[in-house]
């Protein structure tokens, strides 16, 4: 399939100009934390799953509400927390019944598989090395690997693909309709100038996604004001200012 863009600078470009300006600087987190917000965010809007982390630092962790600092944050207590402990504090993401054993069980594995319970020595790996090693993990797959790597403070390069960017992405033709995220994420990388850089590509990413929270939804996409119309393999091929796609 060929994109109507040259590169992902095409989409950053129009993205920026439409939004006026890059997106809000991201709260950088240690790999573990990462994991953590990762696994219990999927299918959660951001508000909720932010809330969430928060119960769970407190909960779990003794630290107080106060000012929002996470360098020393541990997560023992969290791993040896009760599954029912963990559900009710996961009450404000979706399906917390099956999080809460995927979290305990992620950090469960870590402990067995390295001792103690941090990933602190992956940044002395390679990134790829890195993403198997996430990946081998209950609940962590291509979008949780990915996360970790390019949002937490190892800051590699890597494109997290959610929802939003999956289907914007094969909306504009950059990847068939039935690809992996694994498979939209090789496909945009391949797109990816080489002068990205991992903070880039996490640009990339949130722009990608507020996109897919406004004007490129699930059920209708708003080409008519869509800056990235002439360059959508989709919605350049509709006179509709708007198309809807259902159930
Ligand atoms: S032109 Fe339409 S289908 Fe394409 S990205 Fe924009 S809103 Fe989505």
């Amino acid at each position: 399939m060929k994109p109507l863009f040259h590169d992902l600078d095409d989409i950053q470009n129009r993205l920026l100009a439409w939004w006026g300006g890059p997106a809000p600087v991201r709260e950088v987190w240690d790999p573990l934390t990462q994991l953590i917000y990762s696994i219990q965010s999927s299918r959660t809007k951001d508000a909720e799953s932010h809330a969430s982390l928060r119960t769970l630092r407190e909960r779990f962790n003794g630290w107080p509400t106060g000012p929002n600092t996470w360098d020393e944050v541990r997560w023992e207590q969290l791993r040896d927390a009760t599954i029912p402990e963990i559900e009710d504090a996961l009450k404000l993401s979706t399906f917390p019944e099956k999080k809460a054993v995927q979290l305990k069980e992620t950090l469960q594995r870590i402990t067995e598989r390295t001792g103690a319970l941090s990933l602190a020595f992956l940044a002395k790996y390679r990134t790829d090395k890195i993403r198997r090693w996430i990946e081998e993990l209950p609940g962590a797959g291509s979008k949780a690997s990915a996360a970790v790597v390019n949002f937490s403070s190892l800051r590699r390069k890597a494109i997290a693909i959610d929802a939003h960017h999956q289907r914007i992405a094969i909306r504009l033709g950059v990847a068939r309709a039935s690809a992996t995220p694994r498979e939209v994420e090789t496909a945009l990388t391949a797109l990816a100038p080489a002068n990205w850089t991992a903070i880039t590509m996490d640009d990339h990413h949130t722009l990608v996604k507020k996109l897919g929270q406004s004007l490129c939804t699930l059920r209708v996409a708003h080409c008519g004001k869509c800056p990235l119309r002439d360059i959508c393999i989709t919605g350049s091929s509709h006179t509709a200012r708007t198309l809807e796609f259902p159930k």
